[in-house]
């Protein structure tokens, strides 16, 4: 663990208190370090995926910046905070938004992103909407591809080849996280390799994000599964989850 911000500890996980800025700051510092950044998008579903996959919980522990992308657990630093003397995480810091500030980033300082994962056409049509918005901007490739073992000697030939030195991919928690952890020291100009889940959904409209001010209201978790209802199963993880943590603020009084 690089980030000289102290995490906050949620179940044996860590998370950093981080703010959208603060966030951005941390990417520009990791850019001007030549070897590759690991930052995940820590949302409840994967602190309780760690409890039960130790390889999992190994990459949150080593990676470089684990952004708080899930309402519960700013309630949950709230809650186990207090009596640990933890600090607090500040803001919810959603990946679905920081992929457009990363592609900003990217125009302004002339940085090279490759967009990898999602379904067929997806990534591409993720990068026109980027390019659109930032006219500057210089994407390194895109390819839909996928996780599986066999895929992947290609990929990282790929991404290598495209003198990418951003890597956004598209595979899903934990998958797309191992992905890059098992292939860090193999992509050569890669600085920052950071896991979007379905961030390439809504950015092309195959899912919408909840309205802001159901947002706001800390329910977009809702709204999710109200619309991909298939996720039910795994999003059992949320109450859970809350168990866990009350039981823990619970033990600690
Ligand atoms: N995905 C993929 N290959 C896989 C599994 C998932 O490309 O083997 C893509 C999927 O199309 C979606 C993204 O990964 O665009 C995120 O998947 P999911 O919604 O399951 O992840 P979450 O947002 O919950 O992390």
């Amino acid at each position: 663990m690089t980030s000289q911000l102290t995490p906050v500890e949620i179940l044996n996980t860590p998370v950093h208190p981080v703010t959208m800025a603060g966030t951005l700051t941390a990417v520009q510092q990791f850019m001007a370090e030549p070897r590759l950044h690991q930052i995940c998008t820590t949302n409840p579903e994967f602190v309780m995926a760690a409890q039960r996959d130790p390889l999992f919980r190994q990459i949150l522990q080593e990676a470089d910046l684990c952004i708080p992308d899930g309402v519960g657990l700013i309630v949950a630093s709230r809650w186990l905070g207090r009596r640990a003397g933890q600090p607090l995480l500040p803001q919810r810091v959603p990946g679905s938004e920081l992929v457009y500030h990363l592609a900003g980033l990217c125009a302004q300082e002339g940085w090279r992103p490759f967009l990898l994962g999602a379904a067929e056409g997806v990534a591409a049509k993720t990068a026109r909407v980027f390019q659109e918005k930032y006219p500057a901007l210089r994407i390194a490739g895109t390819y839909a591809g996928s996780p599986a073992p066999e895929e992947n000697e290609a990929i990282v030939q790929m991404i290598n080849e495209s003198g990418a030195n951003m890597l956004l991919v598209a595979y899903g928690a934990p998958k797309q996280d191992k992905w890059i952890y098992r292939n860090q020291d193999r992509l050569t100009a890669v600085r920052v390799a950071i896991g979007v889940g379905g961030s390439f959904d809504f950015v092309t409209g195959k899912s919408t994000r909840a309205p802001r001010w159901v947002q706001n209201l800390g329910l977009e978790w809702l709204h999710r599964l109200l619309h991909e209802p298939w996720r039910w199963r795994r999003m059992l993880a949320l109450p859970r989850f809350v168990l866990y943590i009350l039981w823990q603020s619970t033990l600690g009084k």
